[in-house]
């Protein structure tokens, strides 16, 4: 096959069940979706809080779209830094008890811009096996001298770090681990950055809105603050159901990613729209209460019935529960299967997660009902065992 066959290439990913293709969603987010006419029970998003398709924030979203137009017009430095950026960042701060809050297009873009800003050739950065592409692409990026310990193993770091010559050392690691559900041992890693002198980053793209009482994430559920944890990253994407991310930290911090993070200097700023719609949809994720318990019930029902089932679950208390299965094989069969049934997971397969933990990824939001729940337990009961 020549470098530049292209199609061939394309033919090869399909033998090896790794060709991917994309869905084209009718309607708006939620536990139901319409997919090709056909309405689906969906257990594959992130809405967790179930706020993607909330009334008060399409309202606040089109009012402010009425006041502000579409688009930002350019680059938050020029002059694309609206009053609802400057609002939010303020009321994100606020939230996550820290001096200050950034918020930049894309999660993606806030972690390439963030360590690559922190470290350069010369420093080091570690980071967790499972951490996020673009933590893992941030690392590569920013030119530091690039370790990766085993997944959640606090040993090998400890000796990594403490082998480690550099300076500058960053540790980075996912609060909660976005293919496992699992969350980070993020007591033990914050006394070894301390011990250490090194720099701790969590990105809670996962915890956030989900996991302590007002959905602080896991550095809420933690008591963890600034002092433990100077960079905290996590997404509005996902619990707050709008799109962006922010990091927030010292005002340092913030003031030199300001100065110095390409991926927040050189590109666009969101919709002020955008920015409006996740003001309010943060402050549902405080307020109400009941979206994280009801998450917390659904699960708890979601294992039982897995668990009577026999079904290979990996350990996890967040709304990500993973399915193993295996081979990308059995990944794709269960889930044509499953789609016959009316339902929709995440079909993850190698090498988005180690061969041999090939699995069906299945979250939930606030908005599924006990009875959904059910109905996936049976789909899964004909389907994979
Ligand atoms: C989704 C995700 C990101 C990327 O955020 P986007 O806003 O979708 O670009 C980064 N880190 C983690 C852990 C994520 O799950």
């Amino acid at each position: 096959m020549s470098q530049w066959d292209l199609s061939g290439h394309l033919d090869a990913l399909k033998q090896v069940h790794l060709y991917r293709s994309r869905e084209t969603i009718e309607g708006p987010q939620g536990s139901q979706v319409q997919l090709n006419g056909k309405s689906f029970d969906n257990f594959s998003s992130n809405d967790y809080l179930g706020l993607a398709n909330h009334p008060d924030v399409i309202k606040a979203f089109t009012t402010a779209a009425e006041k502000y137009g579409v688009g930002a017009g350019s680059a938050h430095l020029i002059c694309g830094h609206s009053y609802e950026h400057h609002a939010l960042e303020e009321e994100l701060a606020g939230f996550t008890g820290r001096q200050r809050a950034l918020v930049f297009s894309t999660g993606y873009m806030a972690n390439l811009g963030v360590i690559s800003t922190l470290v350069q050739k010369g420093d080091a950065v570690f980071q967790d096996k499972l951490n996020h592409a673009s933590l893992i692409d941030g690392g590569l990026i920013s030119g530091a001298n690039f370790r990766r310990y085993p997944h959640n193993g606090l040993d090998r770091l400890q000796q990594l770090v403490e082998k480690s010559n550099y300076d500058k050392k960053l540790i980075v690691t996912d609060g909660v681990f976005s293919m496992d559900g699992d969350e980070a041992k993020i007591i033990e890693l914050a006394s070894l950055a301390a011990q250490s002198k090194s720099m701790l980053m969590v990105d809670d793209a996962h915890g956030l809105g989900v996991l302590g009482d007002n959905g602080g994430g896991l550095l809420e559920k933690h008591g963890l603050g600034e002092k433990q944890v100077p960079v905290l990253m996590a997404t509005l994407g996902k619990s707050l159901g709008t799109a962006g991310a922010f990091i927030a930290g010292s005002d340092a911090l913030i003031e030199t990613l300001i100065q110095r993070a390409r991926t927040y200097i050189y590109t666009t700023a969101m919709p002020p729209a955008v920015m409006a719609a996740t003001r309010v949809s943060l402050k549902l994720c405080q307020q109400e209460c009941w979206r994280r318990e009801k998450l917390v019930s659904l699960v708890a029902q979601f294992r039982r019935g897995a668990g009577q089932l026999g079904l290979n679950l990996l350990p996890s208390e967040t709304p990500i529960q993973a399915v193993i299965l295996g081979t990308n094989e059995a990944v794709i069969k269960a889930n044509v299967q499953l789609r016959e049934k009316g339902m929709l997971v995440g079909a993850i397969r190698h090498p988005t997660v180690p061969k041999g933990s090939e699995r069906l990824r299945i979250t939930f939001s606030a908005t599924h009902t006990e009875s959904q729940v059910t109905a996936m337990l049976q789909a899964l009961e004909s389907v994979v065992t």
